[in-house]
Order: structure tokens, then sequence, then C-alpha cells
């Protein structure tokens, strides 16, 4: 490239990160995603470091955010609100460990989340909160000080003399994030792209009631100006003597003294963030030694002691090239997205659900339309957002259909209900949801036949209700496709072994609406025998604790149907157990049960048992069954390979289990 085409290369660059700048910390409201943004910022960095004599003053790599609002009042920041470096790599944080250990052979770090909230800075003076703003361009923010005082873990008087600024990040829990957008969406006002940007927006309202409507919370982790500098020589005594000042911090951080030990923690949280309350949006590292910060200085916009891991994008923008309709097993139908296929957080996707019409009409999504997609953790992938300003004018807008896509009844909603549904019991599509239902692990678990082995036979007509399931003949079976001697001996084999389950599998797998497996095994335990629940009564179901109005009638209104008693006598006749095998009822609700009341979380690989069957073991002893270790985790069961988890339990000094150990306590129960 010659000199002025660097030259134009790079004031592009910078007018199009100054636009989405703008968009992001002024408006509230992007239009960019964080990874190109975070992409074309790196492009940017690259060049200006190429071509040091072609950086322009106001390229974005000069400063930090963007300039505060004139609506609100200035408020000089005394010791300048930095931002952070970035990591996206691996490489990146053993880059970082190099250069920080230039200047020192050992090092300690602690790690933190990054919350994806609004950076905010607190001033008390003489213990009194006097003012509160936002982190601006780094040098002057936004006195927000009524807003904030709307968040209730901000204590508005600390034991401290003199001035002193903390700082922290002010952030909207998912839950709130997501009460606010159905409540914009009902009132057709434009919605927030993701929590940070609710946050932000809600703290720079000029009406402090609206704030306080949020629901907003905050995490604080460090200090600006401090008069009485106590003479804290780590990071993590200053995180310790904010909690004792009485501000929340994050429980979560951790002190290391080896990069190994990072790079674990980070992939730790890569894995489990979704589960957490809140949105982080990476790991923050930071030197641990204040001596050390200090010779380690900042440049104009970070600190060189810190650096932001980015967590893979969990957001991709593509574009909604159709909407597809599925009828689910209770009639439910529901629309799904089909879309360019698009990489996001490591898997390519290509469609997403649009859970019903309300969310396609509240989305304003229209076929043709650029659309952001997000994902967290396995849930499936969903539309958030439409972008409207990429319009062509050539999208096309979608309405639900009148009539069932697979039987052409006419589609209802049910009071009360958002869900349109199909009313007919002889819709095909409900057929077929409602036995690979049947089959499924959960209920009665039938190896072999998966979701397409269900569909081609009842596609050949070969069951068209559960009961022909056990009356599957292995010639006609022979005569599929794709069905040689072999699998069609092991599916035989796993229908016939099917026969003896216990009764909660056989209750869940009839597909009873609001009886889930919990339930199925309540009342299996509590009646014993399928004759004895035919025979219950209204009141006898619903004076079972956890059994509640909804379900007891759900339960009998099904159990009364007269095509129900047929299935249940006809299932009886085929040899299907009818008897509850499972552990006597008292033992269900025995708190002196092996595992009554705790958290435990499996990890690695088990050689005795499947995962699924360590869990059965587990619940059937009055544990749960738990994904993420934490303070409130109980027994770790570490089998070969344990990684993260395994790391995290000797952190937490949480007791760990080994395989034998889990076998010898669980024997003889
Ligand atoms: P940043 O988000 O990369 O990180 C710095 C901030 O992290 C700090 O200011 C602090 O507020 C916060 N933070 C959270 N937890 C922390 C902790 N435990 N310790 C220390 N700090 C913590 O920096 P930024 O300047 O706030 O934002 C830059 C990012 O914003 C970009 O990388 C990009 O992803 C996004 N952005 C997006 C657009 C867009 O158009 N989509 C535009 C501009 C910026």
């Amino acid at each position: 490239m010659t000199n002025e085409k660097i030259k134009e290369k790079i004031n592009e660059l910078v007018e199009q990160l100054n636009r989405y700048a703008h968009e992001y910390y002024v408006l509230d409201s992007p239009t960019a995603l964080d990874q190109d943004y975070d992409k074309l910022y790196q492009q940017l960095i690259k060049l200006e470091e190429e071509y040091p004599e072609l950086r322009l003053s106001h390229s974005p790599t000069m400063r930090v955010g963007d300039a505060p609002l004139s609506e609100f009042v200035k408020v000089e920041h005394k010791v300048p609100m930095f931002s952070l470096g970035n990591a996206f790599l691996e490489s990146d944080l053993l880059d970082f460990d190099r250069r920080v250990k230039e200047r020192a052979t050992e090092v300690e770090y602690i790690c933190e989340l990054k919350i994806d909230g609004l950076a905010i800075s607190l001033t008390y003076e003489n213990g009194y909160f006097v003012q509160g703003a936002t982190r601006g361009d780094g040098r002057i923010g936004e006195d927000i000080t009524a807003n904030l005082k709307t968040i209730n873990s901000i204590p508005l008087k600390i034991n401290e003399i003199g001035s002193i600024e903390v700082r922290g990040e002010a952030y909207m829990p998912k839950e709130s994030f997501e009460k606010l957008n159905e409540n914009r969406l009902k009132n057709e006002e434009q919605l927030f792209a993701n929590p940070r940007n609710a946050a932000a927006g809600s703290l720079r309202q000029l009406d402090s009631k609206i704030a306080d409507s949020r629901h907003l919370d905050v995490f604080m982790f460090g200090y600006g100006e401090w008069e009485a500098n106590k003479s804290h020589a780590s990071h993590s005594e200053r995180l310790n003597y904010l909690s004792e000042l009485g501000f929340k911090t994050n429980p979560e951080w951790q002190k290391f003294s080896q990069i190994e030990e990072v790079l674990n923690y980070v992939n730790y949280w890569t894995e489990n963030r979704h589960e957490l309350p809140y949105e982080i949006d990476g790991i923050v590292i930071k030197v641990n030694s204040i001596a050390l910060q200090t010779e380690l200085g900042h440049t104009a916009r970070n600190p060189r002691w810190a650096i932001a891991y980015k967590f893979p994008a969990v957001e991709a923008k593509t574009t909604l090239t159709d909407v597809e309709l599925s009828v689910g097993r209770t009639g439910v139908v529901t629309p799904t997205a089909v879309l360019d296929p698009v990489l996001i957080d490591g898997s390519i996707v290509g469609r997403a659900t649009l859970h019903n019409a309300d969310q396609i009409k509240l989305l304003d999504v229209r076929i043709g339309d650029k659309v952001i997609l997000k994902k967290a953790g396995d849930i499936i992938p969903k539309v958030v957002r439409v972008i409207k300003e990429e319009r062509t004018g050539n999208e096309v807008a979608y309405e639900m259909p009148k009539t069932c896509p697979a039987c052409d009844s006419e589609l209802v909603h049910l009071e009360g209900e958002v869900a349109l549904r199909c009313l007919n019991p002889d819709c095909p599509a409900q057929l077929k949801e409602g036995l690979i239902h049947f089959v499924s692990r959960e209920a009665m678990d039938i190896r072999g036949l998966g979701e397409r082995v269900v569909e081609q036979l009842y596609d050949e007509s070969l069951i068209s209700s559960i009961a022909d399931i056990y009356k599957l003949d292995k010639s006609r079976l022979l005569t599929l496709e794709r069905m040689g001697e072999k699998s069609v001996n092991n599916l035989l084999e796993a229908i016939e072994s099917s026969k003896t389950n216990s009764l909660e599998k056989l209750i869940f797998g009839l597909g009873i609406r609001h009886i889930g497996a919990k339930a199925a095994s309540i009342l299996a335990a509590n009646f014993k025998t399928i004759d004895h629940l035919l025979g219950a009564s209204y009141e006898e179901i619903v004076s079972i604790d956890e059994i509640g109005e909804i379900m007891a009638a759900s339960v009998i209104k099904y159990l009364n149907e007269p095509h129900v008693k047929e299935l249940i006598a006809h299932l009886k006749e085929l040899g299907i157990n009818m008897t509850y095998k499972g552990p006597a009822l008292e033992t269900l609700e025995d708190d002196s049960l092996l595992f009554a009341s705790k958290r435990i979380v499996l990890t690695g690989k088990l050689t005795h048992y499947t995962r699924r069957e360590a869990k059965e073991i587990i619940e059937r002893l009055g544990g749960e069954v738990t994904s993420s270790v934490s303070k409130n985790t109980d027994i770790v069961v570490a089998g070969e390979d344990s990684g993260s988890k395994y790391d995290q339990a000797v952190k937490l000094e949480v007791e760990i289990w080994d395989e034998e150990s889990f076998i010898k306590a669980t024997e003889g129960e």
C-alpha cells in the first residue's frame, strides 16, 4: 500500500470507529457488534504502530470512551479512569505475563470477572456519598449522583475519613434486563441491545425515577483519589478493604501465582459464564502488588499492570431468509427463523427460535432483515434484534397462519396463552412429537429410537400410537431403509427392556400437560401403581406436596379421557410394567438420605457410570446435580481428566470425591 492509501485507510477506520463509539457510549444504542468494533480497532492499532507519523489526534486509540453528554453536569476525575488493554487469545495473556516479568521474577495476579456494565466512580466525603459519575472520556465524566443513589447496594454512608473515590461497574442483572425489554416490547419502545447498554441508558436519565425502576446493581473493584490511603501493599488487600467498608465486591475473584492458573480460571469462566445472573464479557487480570503496578505505569489509555481477556463472541449478525413452523407435542405452533448460516460461539448456526407470534410482532422482524443472533450457554440461539437501519425496503412482514401447517385444523389461542395451538388430537405432527417424547431418555429411554427413526416409522405407517412401538415386527423393520439386522435387533431389545421401567418413566412418557419428570416421580412414588393413580380423586392428588392445582387438574382430565384409559389397558396387555420400583416415598423426602439437600457437581470422565446414571443415583439419594462449582457446592465428584471444575473446587475448598469414593458411598444405599 502506498502511504496515501494507508492514510486513507487510517482515516476511514478512525471515522468509522468514532461513529460506532458515539452510538455505543453516548447514544447507548450501537449498530455494530462489539467483535466487529474490536476487529477494526485492532486493525487501527496495528497501522498506527507501523506508521506512527500517520496517527490522527482524534483517533479512538488516543482516548477512553467518549465525550460526556451536555445534559449532565461534568465531573473531572482527579485520577484518570482508564480503559483496559484487550487480550483475545491465550498467547496475548502469555505475552502480558512476559512483559510483566521483565520487571519482576515472581508475580501474583488477581483475576476478576469483567462485568459487562459501565464504569462508575463514587466519591465519599468524611463518610458521606456526595457524588457519583460515569467514566466519560476518562478525564471528564457525567454527574449521575441521583441515579446512583437509587441503587441499594451503594452505601450512602461509610466509615472512612477525608475524601475517597471508589470505582467499579454498574450493571443490569439478566433478569431485570429481560423484564425491561419485555415491557419495552409491550409499549412498542425501542429495545436495548444488551444489558450493558440498558444499564448505561438507565443511569444517564435525567429523571432518577426511571433509574430506580430499572433494578441495577454494582460491583466495586478499585480506587481513584484517596486521602487516607491506607498502606495496602496489594490489590487483594484493597478489595478486602472495600468489602469491609460495606461495598459490594464480586465474590469470584481469585489470586494466582502462575499464569497457567490464570489460564485455567479464564477457561473455567469461558465455559461457565452463562450460569451467572449477570453478564460478563471477559476476565480482568491485574498485578497484585501495588508497588509493581506503580512501576509498570500506564499508556494513554490503559494501565500496563492489567489486561482484559475478552470471551469469544456470543453474538453474530446474519440475514433471516425465511420463517418455518413446527408443531409440538401439545399442539403449540412455534416459528423458527431460517438464517444464512453464521459462526457464533464456535458453532455454525442456521436456525433460531422466534418463540411465538407476539415475539415476531414485537421484534418487528421481517423476511430479508439483517438480525443479531445471541447464544447463551447451551441454549438455542435467539434472534434478539433487527438492524432496521440496514433495511432496503424489500423485506416482507411475516404473518402466522390461521391453520395448522401439519393438519390444516384451525389454530387457536387458549385463554391466557400467547402461543397458537392446534387442538386436533389426531394431528400427525403432534402424534410424532408425542412418540418422540415417549421414547426419550427421561421417559421410556428406548435407545435406537431417535427422532429420525420415529419419523421414519411413523411415515411408513409402522407406528401411529405409543402401543404400536411394542408391536413392531422384525421382518417388517428389516425392509426399511438404513435398518440392518444388527440395528433392528438392538432396537427390539431396547423396546423389550423398556417394558420393565419403573412407573414414573411411563407417567412422564405419556406427556400429560404440566407433568414433568419430577412430578411424574412424585405421583408414582405416592400411588405406587397406575390403577391407584387412575382411581385417585382430584383432592387426593392435590393434597400431595409439590403437586399444585393446575397439575392435579391436568392429571384428572388426562386420565379420564376414554382413549387414554384404552391406551393404558392396551399397554398393560403388551406387558409394560405399571408399578413403581423407585425408593420408598419416605426415603424420597428423607433428610437422612446420603445426599439430602446437597449440591453436587460431576466433572471429568466416570468409568463405571454415565453422567446420567450418576445424576440419577444422586437424585435418588436426595441430592441435586449442578453444573458449576461455587461456594454453595457441597461435593465435587471428579472422574478422570477433570479440568477447571476440579481446580475451582480445590480453590474454594469444596469436598472432592473420586469415582471410587462415590461408588463406595452409594453402594449400600
Ligand atoms: P472494555 O470494556 O474493554 O474494558 C474496560 C472496562 O472494563 C473498565 O472501564 C471497567 O469499567 C470494566 N470492568 C468490568 N469489570 C472490571 C473489573 N473487574 N476490573 C476492572 N475493570 C472492569 O473497555 P471500554 O473502554 O469500556 O469499552 C471498549 C469496548 O466497548 C470495546 O472493546 C468494544 O467491545 C465495545 N464498544 C463497542 C462499540 C460498538 O459499536 N459495538 C463501540 C465502542 C466500544
